[in-house]
């Protein structure tokens, strides 16, 4: 397995497996890898001839407040996990060979980020779209698979990737869960043993709506209303939003006609753990 710290040492791998004709397949992460990210790894091995991970903590997609400093970081154990997945290359910059002293340029879209998680991370999408263009340019994948965890940016590359033109097809991932239904994120490693129990509210809340739509309950009042008691009976939670919305356009719907997306951010002690399902 190759280690690329630098774009120019990454990019010009990329062009000569291009020129042998070999099919790239990049799934781009934050390190301190679990069964989510190895899931989406053996996604791109199935549809290309290499898989290339990228393993960085990128500044500019975190806000002046968030935890980019304490993020969890292990990359003695990335690297071991990438290689025995049978990972081609990971590329790792240190943020000061992405973002240059001069650095000035951005990607932002108009309408995706003024949802959701957008609300309450208003630089977030920005730093998301524009270090996956660089990635884009630096990797020259044939495909690029993320995960349906972080869902909102799975549309926002989608859009980005058709908008740009860039010639990259986008697959999704399905959310990985630990054996209760926590679904799994590198931030899980902050919680707490109790607020580890009290993070299971957000999966149980996304099982009890499944399960009243199911029965057909199709109002929207309601089911948000039903999902706070779930979420705030447990101890140390906060909710950032409980929202349905058009999984197309992320706008917000009131009654459950079509597919309608759940999604939730809620925040146990210090830690903001998302998690959603398309109904
Ligand atoms: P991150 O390292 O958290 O930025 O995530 C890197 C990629 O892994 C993103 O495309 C995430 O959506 C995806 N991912 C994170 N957690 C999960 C999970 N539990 N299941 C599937 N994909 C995930």
């Amino acid at each position: 397995m190759e280690i690329y710290t630098t774009p120019t040492g990454m990019q010009a791998q990329s062009l000569n497996w291009k020129r042998q004709g070999k099919r790239i397949g990049l799934v781009p992460t934050m390190g301190f890898l679990h069964e989510g990210h190895l899931s989406l790894m053996d996604i791109a091995a199935a549809h290309a001839d290499l898989v290339v991970v990228s393993i960085f903590v990128n500044p500019t997609q975190f806000g002046p407040s968030e935890d980019l400093e304490a993020y969890p970081r292990n990359l003695e154990r990335d690297l071991a996990l990438c290689r025995e997945r049978g990972v081609a290359a990971v590329f790792t910059p240190e943020p000061s060979d992405v973002y240059g002293p001069e650095y000035q340029s951005y990607v932002s879209l108009e309408k995706l980020p003024n949802h959701l998680c957008g609300l309450s991370r208003p630089v977030h999408f920005r730093g998301v779209a524009t270090v996956v263009s660089k990635l884009f340019n630096i990797v020259l994948p044939d495909l690029a698979v993320f995960g349906e965890k972080d869902f909102q940016q799975l549309a926002v590359i989608r859009r980005l990737t058709a908008d740009l033109n860039f010639p990259v097809r986008i697959m999704g991932g399905p959310i990985v869960r630990e054996a209760d239904g926590l679904a799994m994120s590198s931030r899980n490693a902050y919680l707490s043993p109790e607020e580890r129990v009290s993070a299971l509210c957000l999966s149980m809340a996304l099982k009890h709506v499944a399960s009243e739509v199911e029965k057909g309950e199709r109002d929207v009042a309601l089911l948000k209303a039903s999902t706070e008691k779930i979420i705030l009976s447990r101890p140390h939670t906060e909710i950032d939003y409980i929202a349905f919305c058009d999984p197309q356009t992320l706008e917000a719907v009131d009654s459950i006609g079509g597919p309608v997306l759940m999604a939730l951010a809620v925040k146990v002690g210090s830690t903001r753990l998302i998690d959603n399902q398309v109904f």
